[in-house]
Formats: structure tokens, C-alpha cells, sequence
């Protein structure tokens, strides 16, 4: 089966990992301070916090930003749960906005007035204009990206992750996405004092005075165990110092799709970044009629595609479908799209396997 997604770990990647085993830190080392750092240079934002996993670091950056009960956070459905969850996790509200569709994002003109905050989902790695977000005056108090899709997207304010109009900005390093550690996650912010609450809410709440003898720490609030090991940072910095050459074979293989079905009328191709931005090439998501014959066919046939995502207001945790007909946009999105495989070793023999088995199937 080629699968959808999957890693690109080479040579020098296991060498990184396998350099932290034999040295004196597994974990709260040196290494996490410098995948910190490359994420800063990689991004343009002032700090970066790496957490366990991008679902903590959605987490952590809602707790962070002091969003709780009582607080409303909008978010798109068509995205993984986590974007959502991480609002319940602090007690808040999830009002989920339909898709705009031309862009598959959440349609921001849609955001309902008074909400607390916003997780803006990058889907596929398309970035929400939140330029668009901030000059309409409707920002809510709180903005935090979803950037699980868009490491080594931009748009022309720089950079997703600089934190041009958000407050924060979450990563994924699972193995689907665009670089990994395993399981991990980062937040980044330009903010000293969210990055001090990220930290805090990383390592159980502790907070040491300056001067106070090495035993000695308070823990003025309720914090987690959210650290990343130095195994997955060295993963992380060696992986890191790739993502200029992924994003390029990225490019290559959404290229060679576009070509392959642009004058295919049976193949809805998905919103492209507009002129001088770039986009993030998680996924290459297509539309096609009668998806659910076509996602079988081609899983018989070898080709591991995907449906991402069911949308959130399906699952039962959030109504189970029960306002479908608030979503119709995203309604008409979901029942079309199929993720096609799209990895840097997706090799070009497989991927015009790809091409012709899905023209076989339509
Ligand atoms: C992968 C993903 C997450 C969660 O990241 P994990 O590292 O798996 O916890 C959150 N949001 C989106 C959009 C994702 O794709």
C-alpha cells in the first residue's frame, strides 16, 4: 500500500538520536534549547516552547492565553479533532464556523462577534488570512494558529509561526507531517510572558525565584507533564535543517497532480495559496464525485488514501451530526475530498501509479 504520508528519516537523523543516547540527558538536556532555537530561526518568531505533542500544544497555548470556562473558541470542523478538543481541555466552548470555499479554511467573515478566541486552522497547509483578520477589526481577543498542516508555509507578512497577527502559533511533529519527532509539538509567540506561562504549564506549574536555593520552587497553578524528550529534539533539529528541501519535492509532487488532472473535469483540484504566498503541502486534497466508491477502490487497488477530516460536528463528543445543515459548505467539502499520497519519498514511478489507478477508478 503507498501510503498517504509517512516520514523521511535519513543517515544522519538516527545519528542525532543515537549521539543524546550515549550522552548524560534523555530528557530535560540540551537539546530541547536548541530545536527551540532552530524553530525561532526557522519561523522568525521570538520564542519557541516544544511540547509533547501538537494536541498539548494546542492545549497549552489556550491555558496559556488564560482561556477557560465561560470563554467561547471558534474553530473550523474541517480540521483533526485536537483543534477543537484543546478548547474543552480549559473548559471553554467550541463554536465550529462552516469552510469558505475557496479556500477550505474557516470562512473568518463568518466568525461569530464576541468570541474569545480563535484556533485558525491551516488546512492542508493553506494559511488563514489573518492579515485579512486583523485590518477588518473583528480580531477576537485571542488568536492562536493551527499550523499542524503549514511548518514552511508563508504568507507576505513573513513566515507561519512568526506570529505577525496571532498570539501564538502550534506545531505537529507527528510523522505524517511535514517534519517529525516521533510525537512532539512547539508553540512559538513573541510574547516573554505567554512564553513563560507555555513553560510553566510544560513542567507541572513550577516557578523558581531568583537567588532561592536549587530545591527550592513554587507552584502558584496547576501545570502538566508536557516536556519533549531530548531524543525527539535532536530528531527534530536534524529534521528541521531538511524542511527547505522537503518543501521543494512537496512543490514538485502537488506540480506533477495539478498537471496530471487539470484538465480532468472529474477532479476538483484544492485552493491554491495565492500569488506570493506559499503554501504549507501537508496535503493534496481533491475532490471527486461519489468519494466513498472511490476511497474502497483505490485502497483495493494499493493507493493508501485518506479522508481528512470527518468534520468535528459529526463526532458525537460535539453533537453528532445533529446541525449538519449549519455547515453546508463544509458539508458539500466532505463528501468529495480524498487525500492523494504526498511525501518527500513518494517516488515519481508511484505517484503516476497514483495518477493512473485514481483515472482507472473514475
Ligand atoms: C496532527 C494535527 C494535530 C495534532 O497533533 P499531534 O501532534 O498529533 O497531537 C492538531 N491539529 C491538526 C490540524 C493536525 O493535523
Amino acid at each position: 500500500m503507498i501510503p498517504y504520508g509517512r516520514q523521511t528519516i535519513e543517515a544522519d537523523d538516527v545519528a542525532a538520536v543515537v549521539a543524546v543516547l550515549s550522552g548524560d540527558f534523555l530528557t530535560q538536556g540540551p537539546e530541547v534549547e536548541r530545536f527551540e532555537a532552530a524553530l525561532c530561526d526557522v519561523t522568525g518568531a521570538r520564542f519557541a516552547v516544544a511540547m509533547s505533542s501538537g494536541t498539548t500544544a494546542l492545549h497549552a497555548a489556550l491555558a496559556a492565553a488564560g482561556i477557560g470556562a465561560g470563554d467561547r473558541v471558534a474553530t473550523s470542523p474541517l480540521t483533526f479533532v485536537a483543534s477543537a478538543n484543546a478548547a474543552r481541555y480549559v473548559g471553554a466552548d467550541v463554536e465550529l464556523v462552516d469552510v469558505d470555499p475557496s479556500t477550505w479554511n474557516l470562512d473568518l467573515g463568518a466568525v461569530p462577534t464576541g468570541v474569545d478566541a480563535l484556533v485558525a486552522v491551516h488546512y492542508a497547509g493553506l494559511p488563514v488570512d489573518l492579515a485579512a483578520l486583523s485590518r477588518s477589526g473583528a480580531r477576537p481577543r485571542v488568536v492562536v494558529e493551527d499550523a499542524a498542516h503549514a511548518l514552511g508555509a508563508s504568507t507576505p507578512d513573513g513566515p507561519v509561526g512568526n506570529c505577525a497577527h496571532s498570539d501564538m502559533c502550534c506545531f505537529s511533529f507527528h510523522p505524517v507531517k511535514t517534519v517529525t519527532t516521533g510525537e512532539g509539538g512547539a508553540v512559538t509567540t513573541n510574547s516573554p510572558a505567554l512564553a513563560d506561562a507555555l513553560r510553566r504549564f510544560r513542567h507541572h506549574g513550577v516557578v523558581r525565584r531568583d537567588g532561592d536555593p536549587h530545591w527550592r520552587y513554587d507552584v502558584p497553578e496547576l501545570g502538566y507533564n508536557a516536556r519533549l524528550t531530548d531524543l525527539q529534539a535532536a530528531l527534530g533539529t536534524s529534521q528541521l535543517a531538511k524542511l527547505d528541501r522537503f518543501g521543494v519535492v512537496r512543490d514538485r509532487l502537488a506540480a506533477r497532480y495539478r498537471d496530471a488532472f487539470t484538465d480532468d473535469p472529474r477532479v476538483e483540484l484544492p485552493p491554491e495559496a495565492p500569488a506570493g504566498w506559499r503554501h504549507g503541502r501537508h496535503l493534496f486534497v481533491v475532490g471527486v464525485d461519489d468519494r466513498d466508491r472511490v476511497f474502497e477502490e483505490l485502497r483495493a487497488r494499493g493507493v493508501g488514501v485518506q479522508v481528512h477530516y470527518v468534520p468535528v460536528y459529526r463526532f458525537g463528543a460535539y453533537g453528532g451530526g445533529r446541525d449538519v445543515e449549519r455547515f453546508p459548505h463544509t458539508e458539500r467539502v466532505f463528501s468529495r475530498i480524498i487525500s492523494l499520497p504526498l511525501y518527500p519519498l513518494l517516488a515519481d514511478d508511484d505517484q503516476d501509479l497514483v495518477i493512473a489507478t485514481l483515472r482507472a477508478v473514475l
